[in-house]
């Protein structure tokens, strides 16, 4: 059993090598997801964490999740995330 991945900038869990982003190189990243980081860069590099958080909010509500569950949880996972890791 593989260890459960999650993107270190989205929080997305990527279960499928498809999901991983690239490097410059042309590597899979193994840390961040294909939405997030492409070509040895991120996508949007000026992306604040509550505005990640904003973006990931409307994807992870449904029949059992409300708005405000959906970020209270971002907002205690993400900040444990690499990207957003204040060093
Ligand atoms: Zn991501």
């Amino acid at each position: 059993m593989m260890e459960q991945k999650y993107c270190q900038s989205c929080g997305m869990p990527m279960q499928d090598e498809n999901l991983y982003g690239s490097e410059k190189n042309g590597d899979k990243s193994t840390e961040y997801c294909l939405y997030c980081y492409e070509n040895g860069s991120f996508k949007q590099p000026d992306l604040s964490m509550e505005q990640m958080i904003e973006i990931c909010v409307p994807h992870m509500v449904n029949s059992s999740m409300t708005d405000e569950e959906a970020r209270k949880i971002l907002n205690q996972f993400l900040p444990e995330l690499t990207r957003w890791k204040k060093s």
